[in-house]
């Protein structure tokens, strides 16, 4: 069965623009105008991934995105314009995977939807793993700290599972984004940060002094010992 994208764009030339280029690749798509209507089309609609505009009216795409992320992991794909690149680390703050800057190059936009819509990677021996506290079920898709679920979005799920499978080793943030996010060419490393940083927020006793996911200064990030 097709992906359903929901595209929010209150720019209706370029939000028809923008289905009509999904439908072609194969993807079922539907279309909010605001930020208000983009709550109710994304309830009804149910979609795979959602694309969504920065500057909107009624509510602003980061006030959507972090609505939406109050009851669901889907992935979320900021659109933002070049003059809004402040707003991009609000976003993602607010629970976005990742951003694409408009005007879109059509294969790179392509290929940044492709990639969140690729099931998650499983490890082979898919079982537990522990990461300081933390126990991590990979097959059931899990993470309890003292036995009580802790909700993470499939992303910072898989981010976790990566830090947690290779406990000795140092991840660049280049790194990261090639397994964690599945890019292969140049993405903005500040992606890693802000999910490290939304991460930490919901898995550590304190964030601003973290000891599950350990900051390695000028190199990256690893699981920090038990
Ligand atoms: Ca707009």
């Amino acid at each position: 069965m097709a992906h359903k994208i929901l595209v929010v764009e209150d720019e209706q030339p370029l939000n028809q623009q923008l289905r009509e280029f999904l439908n072609n690749a194969g993807y079922e798509t539907a279309g909010a105008a605001d930020g208000g209507a983009a709550i109710d089309v994304f309830n009804q609609y149910q979609p795979d991934l959602v694309l969504l505009d920065v500057m909107l009216p009624v509510r602003t795409g980061t006030e959507v995105c972090r609505i939406i992320r109050e009851t669901s992991g889907v992935p979320i794909i900021m659109l933002t314009a070049l003059t809004e690149q402040e707003d991009v680390i609000a976003g993602l703050e607010a629970g976005a995977d990742d951003y694409i800057k408009k005007p879109f190059e059509p294969n790179e936009f392509l290929a940044r939807i492709k990639a969140r819509l690729r099931p998650i990677q499983f490890s082979t021996d898919a079982g537990e793993l522990k990461i300081g506290p933390l126990v991590i079920d990979v097959a059931g898709h899990e993470v309890r700290r003292d036995g009580e679920r802790i909700s993470l979005t499939p992303l910072e799920f898989s981010l976790l599972q990566t830090l947690a499978e290779k406990p000795k080793q140092v991840f660049s943030r280049e790194m990261l984004l090639e397994k964690v996010w599945g890019y292969q060419y140049k993405a903005d490393t500040r992606l890693v940060n802000v999910h490290v940083q939304r991460l930490r927020s919901k898995i550590e006793d304190d964030p601003e002094d973290p000891k599950i996911v350990v900051t390695e200064r000028g190199v990256g990030y690893k699981a920090g010992h038990p």
